[in-house]
């Protein structure tokens, strides 16, 4: 095949570099199938595309907080679910079984060195397949700037930014190649698209996400990945608890979200599920809000 634009790296077309890589595949004995999304017939009614039957969701963060309702999210759709977290998931797995699903945890610090590759092998131990990542693992450091250390610095990005690249990439190269398509779903912020107050590296982690987010579906779109964000709102977990803590804080959140409360995992399950599924296969590099319509104001 003669590369019709004769453009390298980055300026060739997408086609031509997708061609490219097919022949890399090709060569490598690697088979694609390409998905055909068109509905046919009763066994494709509108809700069956978001049915996730048959596969396997990993969910980074999942002991607790909107990591554990992505877990019961995906089970309650018929996924296999992995949950990779520091510390024990026993509540998130009796959340996954009491729905009859099937719960799997990975223990293991996610800011070591190497996570992404401990994670990826776990995963081919336990299920030999992965069809769904959430990078939903994070962390926050509230600091004035004025004060913050290289050291917090390096905390929250390697967790927030470093690493929600390195597993995509380990799990990308691991299952979605070889598997012929996966879904890779980051979690990003309302501080995505704000500066915030008081949080510049949560910030510049969480904005790197959603740049990240187009990259990445830039490149694997054409291989039948689907790389998309969920941003949330002000949401109650762990994560916000020194701000629901703070009634002037909090009153001047609640004042500002026009659905006039605080979010819930719940309220996140819908999204999930649809990033997840079939029903998005046309979706890619995009950062969906889930936030009350704080954004919108
Ligand atoms: P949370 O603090 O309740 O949960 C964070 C999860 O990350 C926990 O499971 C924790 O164990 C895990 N984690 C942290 N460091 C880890 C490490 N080194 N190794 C392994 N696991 C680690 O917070 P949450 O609100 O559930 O946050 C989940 C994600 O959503 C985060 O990325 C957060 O930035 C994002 N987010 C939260 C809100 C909110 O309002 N709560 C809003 C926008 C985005």
């Amino acid at each position: 095949y003669e590369i019709g634009s004769g453009l390298v790296g980055s300026e060739m077309c997408i086609r031509d570099r997708s061609l490219l890589y097919y022949i890399f595949l090709l060569k490598s004995n690697i088979v694609i199938t390409s998905k055909n999304t068109k509905r046919k017939g009763k066994k494709d009614m509108i809700l069956d595309l978001f049915r996730l039957n048959g596969k396997v969701a990993v969910v980074t963060g999942a002991n607790t907080g909107l990591g554990q309702g992505f877990c019961v999210a995906f089970a309650e759709a018929g996924a296999t679910v992995i949950g990779v977290a520091r510390r024990s998931c026993a509540e998130t797995a009796a959340k996954v079984e009491a729905v009859g699903g099937t719960f799997f945890e990975v223990l293991t610090d996610l800011s070591a060195p190497d996570a992404s590759k401990t994670v990826a092998n776990a995963c081919k131990k336990l299920t030999g397949r992965v069809d769904i990542l959430v990078n939903n693992a994070g962390i926050i450091h509230r600091e004035d700037a004025v004060n913050v250390t290289e050291a917090n610095w390096d905390l929250v990005t390697n967790l927030n930014e470093k690493l929600v690249f390195f597993l995509s990439q380990a799990m990308t190269n691991e299952f979605f190649i070889p598997q012929g398509g996966g879904k890779i779903i980051n979690i990003a912020s309302m501080l995505s698209f704000q500066g915030g107050i008081r949080v510049p590296s949560y910030t510049a982690s969480k904005s790197a996400v959603m740049g990240l987010t187009k990259a990445l579906a830039n490149e694997w779109a054409s291989l039948n990945i689907n790389v998309n964000a969920i941003a949330p709102g002000y949401m109650a977990t762990n994560n916000t608890t020194a701000l629901r803590q703070d009634s002037d804080r909090n009153d001047a959140i609640l004042c500002r979200i026009p659905a006039g409360r605080w979010g819930t995992s719940d309220d996140l399950m819908g999204a999930a599920v649809f990033l997840a599924s079939d029903a998005s296969s046309y979706v890619n590099g995009f950062t969906l809000a889930v936030d009350g319509g704080w954004l919108a104001r």
